[in-house]
């Protein structure tokens, strides 16, 4: 077991997405922060009202390439809502990296399938795969266009990188006025349709326990190897 080494941050921005999500990037007090890679995950650490510490789990959304550490965060319970006590300037504790949701050096295309907030550690990996040059796609899906975080960098990137293609789903009842995307949950009749052969790609899940189970299951039932898909289900 890795001893804990939390570190001061320092909050430099604190970017509203949406009304439950927010992305938080950070600095380090003194040096450089420290080195990682697309996928890894760090600690962030705050004192509550009675001065206890309270720490919880949050994936790197920024790519290593980036001067700062953000986080693309919601709005949940007792971390979360101390989270969103914090303005611009404050401190918190940090330490990291952690986790195994890394991208495997031997892919040759890959599949970003994202849930909500779960687009946070696709968001660094993606960036990282269309550097590397290798086909990547994207497939997000949350309820309202608000909760499709980094929708429209996503399209940016797309439309800049051929590498890159982007396919957003909305689930929720009612659509917006002109929406082009698609509607429902993102499943394995989805990927067919868009991605023709499910050969020759790895794919990378991050969502719900419920959505990951679901989709990796269904690609183990297309013949997708299990070494083949990686998930993070904490959405
Ligand atoms: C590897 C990893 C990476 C992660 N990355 C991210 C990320 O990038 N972004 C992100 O937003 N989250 C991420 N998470 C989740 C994050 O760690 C926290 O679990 C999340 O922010 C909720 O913390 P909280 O203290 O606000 O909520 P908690 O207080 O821990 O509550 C969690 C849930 O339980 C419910 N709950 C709490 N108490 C009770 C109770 N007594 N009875 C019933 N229900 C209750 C709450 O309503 C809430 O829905 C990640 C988790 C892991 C493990």
């Amino acid at each position: 077991m890795q001893l804990m080494k939390f570190e001061k941050f320092v909050v430099k921005e604190i970017a509203h997405e949406s009304e439950g999500i927010r992305t938080f990037v950070l600095a380090k007090e003194n040096g450089a922060i420290p080195a990682y890679v697309s996928g890894h995950f760090f600690l962030l650490r705050l004192a509550d009202e009675n001065g206890k510490p309270v720490q919880r789990s949050y994936s790197a959304a920024s790519h290593p390439s980036e001067p700062r550490l953000s986080f693309c965060i919601k709005l949940k319970g007792i971390f979360t809502n101390l989270l969103w006590k914090l303005k611009e300037g404050d401190s918190i504790e940090v330490d990291g990296p952690y986790g195994v949701f890394l991208l495997r050096a031997e892919d040759t295309e890959r599949v970003f399938i994202g849930g909500g907030v779960g687009i946070s550690a696709l968001r660094s990996q993606i960036l990282q795969t269309i550097k590397e040059g290798k086909p990547c796609f994207l497939f997000h899906s949350a309820k309202t266009l608000e909760g499709l975080t980094y929708h429209s960098e996503m399209e940016k990137l797309a439309a800049a990188h051929s590498n890159f293609k982007a396919h957003f789903s909305l689930t929720g009842e009612t659509l917006p006025d002109g929406w082009k995307g698609m509607k429902g949950r993102v499943n394995v009749a989805v990927l067919k349709e868009k991605l023709g052969s499910l050969s020759e790609k790895t794919f990378y899940l991050c969502g719900s326990k419920e959505m990951a189970a679901e989709i990796s299951n269904a690609l183990i039932g297309e013949g997708v190897p299990k070494d083949r898909i990686k998930k993070d289900d904490w959405v």
